[in-house]
């Protein structure tokens, strides 16, 4: 991707020379989440273009130099499937990482696919190979885990694992899942597997109500048929008129944030997922919003390693029960990535996956 809003390119890179520690991964399959729609549409700052997107990808190890492990100390070996965590280079030292305890925002810290330019090399997922520099955070797949199941879930899981730790859901609690894109699918299934006992999204398409049911919603309201009003309604109606004891936004709209604070209940908690880039102002009341309601909100920004781990061990435990493979809805070669892209842009699809080889 050379620029915003301009047709991404082919190109070819010289393999790598491997430092010591470094690796390849021979890339399986990588994804078109929205964050790549919003790079192409140029709406991130500081992107160092050109970039190869694709910043969670899964594959098998091509090849090491010295001996590698994954995070938990284990050697890998060539042909293990492997996935690894898109954020490094966090510092460890700075301000966040240490008294903050925010890693997420930490400024040293730098993403596969989006912050890191193709000018230094095989740094994302839309490439055949992928470059894993010392110190990147590897882990082997579980062996039930398919590559399809991990790209499914893809960056969507592991935001909503972190979504879900900040939502500090309780068994029973009724959840609001605002957005039917990967990230609202993925936080209502995992809302559901950590106990809440109603579960209602709203989102859009209708087209993809089915699966954010089967995901784990037991409610699916389409925003494209309803008002606002009618929307508030019902919640009220599920809710006996207290309202929701979490709200999730998973939207990245402005009118989403307005109209999910009417959903919580007072007292209740509003945890902001989805406004990854800035879409503008939002208006709301404090008093009657924030203040009088008592309600808690709370940001949610990035993954960290932890949230990696645990979406691996969420993929192991639970992909039988919910189908993140079939977020996947459709793969792409090289060839057609801008026919991929335009898919996302358009979210006729849940997803579009990326196969390099293809
Ligand atoms: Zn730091
Ligand atoms: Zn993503």
């Amino acid at each position: 991707m050379t620029a915003p809003r301009v047709p991404v390119e082919l190109r070819e890179f010289p393999e790598p020379d491997l430092p010591s520690g470094g690796a390849l991964l021979r890339t399986a399959m990588s994804e078109v989440c929205g964050t790549d729609v919003h790079l192409w549409h140029g709406r991130l700052s500081g992107v160092p273009y050109p970039i190869i997107p694709g910043h969670v990808t899964t594959g098998t190890l091509d090849k090491a130099r010295g001996e590698l492990k994954d995070v938990e100390g284990r050697p890998l070996k060539e042909g293990d499937r492997l996935a690894f965590f898109d954020v490094h280079r966090t510092c460890g030292k700075c301000l966040a990482c240490t008294a903050h305890r925010t890693p997420t925002r930490c400024p040293s810290r730098r993403v596969y696919g989006i912050t890191d330019s193709a000018t230094e090399g095989l740094y994302g997922g839309w490439a055949q190979k992928v470059y894993l520099e010392p110190g990147v955070i590897i882990a082997k797949l579980p062996d039930a885990v398919t590559f399809a199941d991990y790209i499914g879930g893809g960056c969507g899981l592991l935001t909503s694992v972190h979504i879900i730790e900040r939502a500090k859901i309780t068994l029973g609690d009724t959840v609001v899942v605002q957005g039917a894109g990967a990230v609202g699918m993925s936080a209502a299934a995992l809302a559901k597997k950590a106990g809440a006992g109603l579960v209602v999204l709203i989102g859009g398409p209708a087209s993809r109500l089915d699966l954010a049911h089967r995901m784990g919603a037991d409610v699916v309201i389409d925003l494209d048929s309803t008002t606002p009003a009618a929307r508030l309604a019902q919640v009220m109606d599920l809710t006996n008129n207290i309202g929701a004891d979490i709200v999730i936004e998973a939207a990245g709209s402005p009118r989403a944030f307005e109209e999910g604070l009417g959903f919580a209940r007072n007292g209740g908690a509003y945890v902001i997922a989805g406004h990854y880039t800035n879409t503008g102002d939002s208006t709301i009341n404090a008093h009657e919003h924030i203040n009088r309601k008592h309600l808690d909100i709370r940001g949610c920004w990035g993954s960290e390693v932890g949230h990696f781990l645990r979406a691996l061990r969420v993929l192991d435990e639970y992909r039988e029960s919910v189908p993140w493979h079939e977020i996947g809805a459709k793969t792409y070669g090289l060839t057609q990535i801008n026919d991929a892209l335009a898919m996302a842009e358009s979210m006729v699809i849940p997803k579009a996956l990326i196969d390099p080889s293809a």
